[in-house]
């Protein structure tokens, strides 16, 4: 991760703000600016052709302030222990904006998925694993999935963490198939939160949503899901991409038929055609004229160098950290209301504590309770983010790192410094 753009920093810019905002002394949130527990470990792979190969991992638990620590584990080549630092920063502020009893915390593998075989990635995955075995649990620190990991890498983490313990465990991670004890909704519920908050945006805004335009960066677990719900009601998606490619149609994609392709294609878009579609760069996505902008894929996508050429009036970040400290000041400037990452992408842990919850109650829940429960989190942490940005005067990220610290610091208070 280059200096320029350390997330970690980044993270602490904003929250310096938040706390100076909130009037705070730097011994109320002193805890806060460094991680409780940040673990490095070796994970050796045996690969297929007989070599040992060792990949580093990495497991940062910000904060149990207000509960077991939560957060993804993401496998790909530029993960490090500053990015993985503020990821789990970002899950302790997420998980408290929205008001659920977690900590923050995140895991990663340096490595390139794409490259391994499934045996490979499921010996990777147990080995890491493993590795930070001691430090995780369905009260201690709670696994989901992240960028590149799904249902299938939670379940081989299930199964290793239950085999050590001698019993099975399904709350230890969410994000699991349903059939070992996952969320109906699950899947759909980070892309599902980001269409609740663009919709609670344009409500509270006054605005029709009917033909907005919104280009979207990535189509994975988040930015596909968000582009079919978005579409479903009633917006026009003119732009997605991925990794392989970006494409553009102003009349509109059809995301079922992109879906499909990707679906069939190792998930990727690239070759993906219909009439009127026109291949671009992801940059020239990002600074499409369009209503809505939604990043849903890594961070530090709108920076300095192209910030000034971003043209949609309405930014929703799916993805965690994708504006960097500089590149929000001139967007503020510029009028951009930019939806913060710990509130719009918050629907997926949100439906992670539903899940932790159903496996230690033993019980499911319908699709239609855990959708209209998300719905109703997903307002009022809206509805209380925009009220501190009205009263305050502050932008929307900043009022959120601010409902987000008084919450984590009011707990701090009451528990104290031990001993
Ligand atoms: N990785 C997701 C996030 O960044 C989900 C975390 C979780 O469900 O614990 O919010």
């Amino acid at each position: 991760m280059s200096e320029k753009y350390n997330p970690y920093q980044n993270m602490l810019d904003v929250l310096d703000d938040a706390a100076m905002r909130l009037g705070l002394s730097i011994n109320d949130y002193i805890t806060l600016r460094q991680p409780e527990r940040e673990l490095i470990v070796s994970v050796p792979v045996v690969m297929d052709d007989g070599r040992t190969e060792v990949f580093t991992g990495y497991r940062v638990q910000h904060s149990s302030t207000r509960g077991p620590c939560k957060g993804g584990i993401r496998f790909h080549p530029a993960s490090d222990l500053d990015e993985v630092k503020a990821l789990a920063a970002w899950m302790t502020w997420k998980c408290a904006v929205v008001n659920i009893p977690y900590g923050g915390a995140k895991g990663g593998v340096r490595c390139d998925p794409s490259k391994l075989s499934q045996s490979e990635l499921k010996n990777m995955t147990r080995r890491y694993t493993a590795m930070i075995l001691p430090i995780l649990g369905p009260e201690q620190d709670v696994p989901a999935p992240d960028v590149n990991t799904d249902a299938q890498v939670m379940a081989w983490i299930m199964d290793t963490y239950s085999t050590f313990k001698g019993h099975v465990v399904p709350a230890v991670v969410t994000g699991k198939p349903l059939e070992i004890g996952g969320s109906l909704g699950r899947r759909e519920a980070t892309g599902r939160g980001v269409m609740f908050s663009l919709l609670n945006l344009l409500e509270t805004l006054g605005l029709e949503k009917q033909g907005k335009t919104v280009a979207i960066q990535g189509f994975g677990n988040v930015g596909g899901v968000a582009a079919q719900l978005l579409q479903k009601n009633g917006f026009k998606i003119v732009a997605i991409s991925d990794a392989s490619c970006a494409l553009y149609k102003q009349d509109g994609i059809d995301i079922e038929a992109a879906t499909r392709y990707a679906e069939d294609n190792k998930r990727l878009l690239v070759g993906y055609n219909e009439a009127g579609i026109e291949v671009i760069t992801n940059e020239e996505l990002l600074e499409l004229n369009v209503d809505v902008l939604i990043p849903a894929a890594l961070e530090n996508q709108i920076k300095e160098e192209n910030v000034n050429n971003i043209r949609a009036k309405i930014i929703v970040e799916a993805a965690n950290g994708p504006t960097t400290k500089q590149a929000d000041e001139i967007l503020e400037k510029k009028g951009v209301i930019v939806v913060p990452d710990i509130l719009a992408n918050a629907g997926g842990v949100v439906v992670s504590y539903f899940e932790w919850v159903q496996n230690e109650q033993s019980f499911t829940w319908d699709e239609d309770y855990i959708n209209s429960n998300l719905e109703k989190i997903m307002k009022k942490a809206f509805d209380e983010v925009w009220q501190v940005h009205v009263d305050k005067g502050v932008s929307l990220r900043l009022a959120a790192y601010m409902v987000a610290l008084e919450r984590v610091v009011k707990t701090k208070k009451l528990r104290g410094v031990f001993p």
